[in-house]
């Protein structure tokens, strides 16, 4: 077993500092990869402050990495060493079950996180935080020629997540879509929606201050949902709303804003159960439903597109000693639009 220098939350609520993991044997599908950047999602500031149940620590956060492959077991086909490789939220799934089957791998119930999660051999999974990342094969994807391994890292989970949904449900000519919170998830969201072609894309935003970077993603107007009289004026507007927000929000208001028949799907993981009115959805047929990450298809389909259309995240990146000032301003929903975390700033450690 090889020790690798890692960002390490110790216990529960602790920021992520520099220290070191043991990382599991290779085994014959996997993929080792010295990971140049991971991005940071608000999932790992909710993991490490256990807002959905206490997690697993020592806990090395991180599910948005990408890197060069450093070495590959004997069974692997599709990478060799020195290739552009990453990995997203997920490293294992059963391959047995219908979902696996359907290419839908990120609803098998037996899906193993990228951290923080209990492998099949009974190891616990390290993240993106370190200073190499290992999954087996099916779980990594080729990072195209072209897309920058900083600005593509946040694509493998950001990206996907509303990718995923976007697709499922449609978006493309003729749908008019908002976009509920613009912040890692949401900014990626504007740019998809713009992508497919979307009739219009509204972004629902509680910061004023991003109406001009909404704009220049792509978005045809930009609703400040603090201000009087905003959801009133949004009233029957859109086909589709997906909702990226980190927190409770009133969900009333939000479904209001969908036309009759419309859908409004949530990403976007509170600590808390949602309230929804009953008939509020019937008297307009509307559709209150989620989504999980995506499927690595998708994964591999929206890098195609990213690659095409030149689409990337925006992104600030931040060095290892200044990780806990980019979780409070995620906290703040202050960040431009992706913190990456540059892994070579990771300290060697003794462990
Ligand atoms: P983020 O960068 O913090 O963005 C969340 C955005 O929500 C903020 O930028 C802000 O946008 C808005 N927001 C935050 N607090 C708010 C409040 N109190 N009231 C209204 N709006 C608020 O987070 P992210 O990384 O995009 O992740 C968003 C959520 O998706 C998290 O809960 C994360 O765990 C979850 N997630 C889910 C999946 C999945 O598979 N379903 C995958 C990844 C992440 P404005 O400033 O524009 O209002
Ligand atoms: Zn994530």
């Amino acid at each position: 077993m090889t020790r690798v220098d890692a960002l390490v939350s110790q216990s529960s609520g602790q920021t992520p500092q520099p220290g070191s993991y043991e990382m599991r044997e290779m085994r014959a599908d996997d993929v080792l990869i010295d990971v140049a950047y991971c991005g940071i999602c608000h999932s790992d500031i909710h993991q490490v402050a256990s807002d959905w149940g206490r997690g697993n620590f020592p806990m090395v956060p991180g599910h948005e990495i990408t890197g060069i492959v450093a070495a590959v077991g004997s069974e692997v086909t599709r990478f060799a060493v020195g290739d552009r490789a990453g990995i997203g939220v997920l490293v294992n799934s059963c391959g047995e079950c219908e979902y696996c089957k359907a290419g839908t791998e990120q609803y098998c119930p037996r899906s193993v996180g990228t951290y923080g999660a209990v492998d099949y051999d009974g190891a616990i999974t390290y993240g993106g935080y370190a200073r190499q990342a290992i999954a087996r094969e099916r779980f990594v994807a080729v990072i195209p020629a072209g897309l920058p391994l900083d600005a593509a890292a946040p694509l493998l989970c950001a990206g996907v997540t509303v990718y995923s949904p976007l697709r499922h449900w449609g978006a493309g000519p003729g749908v008019s879509v908002a976009v509920v919170g613009m912040g890692g998830l949401g900014h990626m969201a504007v740019k998809f929606a713009k992508a497919l072609g979307c009739d219009r894309v509204s972004v629902l935003s509680h910061s004023a201050a991003k109406r001009d970077d909404a704009i220049a993603f792509g978005a045809d107007d930009f609703i400040v949902t603090s201000e009087p009289g905003a959801f009133k004026a949004a009233r029957n507007s859109y086909d589709l709303v997906i909702n990226t927000v980190s927190a409770q929000l009133n969900l009333k208001d939000y479904l209001g804003t969908l036309r009759v028949g419309g859908t409004m799907c949530t990403v976007g993981l509170p600590d808390a159960p949602a309230s929804v009115g009953v008939f509020d959805l019937t008297a307009r047929r509307l559709a209150l439903t989620g989504s999980n990450i995506g499927s690595m298809a998708e994964i591999e389909e929206m890098l195609e597109l990213c690659a095409d259309k030149g689409i990337l995240a925006t992104i600030e990146t931040v060095a290892a000693d200044h990780i806990a000032e980019a979780f409070d301003r995620v906290r703040d929903s202050d960040v431009r639009y992706r913190f990456v975390i540059d892994a070579a700033t990771i300290p060697a450690s003794d462990g």
